[in-house]
């Protein structure tokens, strides 16, 4: 005799079990943000990897600096999942994943305070903090901060107040700020914003050996200019309206078709020796 049974149930992970992949140093899936009842972010999926040096473009507005927010564990998605360094946000001590993160963007160099000197601006980021109080360092920390003062060439304005700085100091001494807890990820939002030709070529060149150096961080960059993506960058993401347009090695994501999706205009993309150029078509 048989007894008619009910359909066993199977066992398996629930869906909103996220784990990032191994190897993986920034994980995205469908990962969506509505601020103001518009969506700036929908279903973006993105993957960093160990030792990828990314390039993330796109107009003004795209999304690019929410994007970077979100990878910085500085903005949570309205929905979606977030993996970073191992990590799920949402899952996780985020002031201490952030002290694993460098990160440099405008709203960062808004909140060191004027009257910081270039040195206290860099080693304060042992604390992720951004103006010193009570805190105390160890010699270590003096001598690393020391050490990127003199290694984005800042080393005669170690004791200069933050607030008299050049825009172009003031770029390197976050970006050295942003290296200060030898970060396994490293963000910089517009970093040649601003600069004059001379500083942008300056930071473009200190970029790419950054780039280049096996040691250093994996690296996400945004810009909105195709001549600030400095040789050595190995990936790029292009954004368009929350969306993204295309994604993977530079070489097949940077092009003309790609980019002037992105932009909206039809553009003529030249790279020559590693540097890439758009004009309008
Ligand atoms: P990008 O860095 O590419 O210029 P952002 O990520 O700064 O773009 O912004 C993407 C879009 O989201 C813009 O249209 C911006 O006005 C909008 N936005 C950003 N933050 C908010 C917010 N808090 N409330 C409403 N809209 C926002
Ligand atoms: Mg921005």
């Amino acid at each position: 005799m048989t007894v008619p049974q009910e359909p066993r149930p199977t066992v398996s992970a629930p869906d909103d079990l996220f784990l990032p992949d191994p190897g993986s140093v920034l994980q995205l899936r469908d990962v969506r943000v509505r601020r103001g009842g518009q969506e700036i972010l929908s279903g973006i999926d993105w993957t960093v990897r160990e030792g990828e040096r990314w390039v993330v473009m796109g107009p003004n507005g795209a999304g690019k600096s929410t994007l970077l927010q979100i990878a910085a564990a500085r903005v949570f998605p309205t929905s979606g999942d977030v993996g970073i360094l191992d990590e799920v946000l949402g899952a996780v001590d985020v002031s201490e994943l952030r002290t694993r993160i460098g990160l440099s963007s405008a709203q960062l160099a808004a909140q060191v305070p004027a009257d910081e000197t270039v040195q206290d601006a860099v080693i304060t980021a042992s604390y992720g903090i951004t103006g010193t109080w009570r805190e105390e360092y160890e010699e270590d920390d003096r001598a690393r901060a020391l050490g990127l003062v003199a290694q984005w060439g800042l080393s005669r304005l170690a004791q200069r107040r933050f607030g008299t700085l050049s825009e172009g100091e003031r770029k390197r001494v976050l970006i050295a700020r942003a290296l200060m807890t030898d970060p396994e990820l490293m963000l910089l939002d517009e970093p040649a914003a601003g600069l004059d030709l001379g500083g942008r070529e300056a930071l473009v060149s200190q970029l790419t050996e950054l780039a280049e150096d096996d040691a250093a961080p994996a690296l996400v960059l945004v810009t909105h200019h195709l001549e600030e993506v400095p040789p050595g960058f190995t990936h790029a993401l292009l954004l368009q309206q929350g969306a993204v347009v295309a994604a993977g090695p530079i070489d097949q994501t940077l092009t003309q078709e790609h980019l002037s999706d992105a932009f909206g205009v039809r553009l003529q993309v030249r790279r020559a020796e590693g540097r890439f150029t758009a004009v309008a078509a």
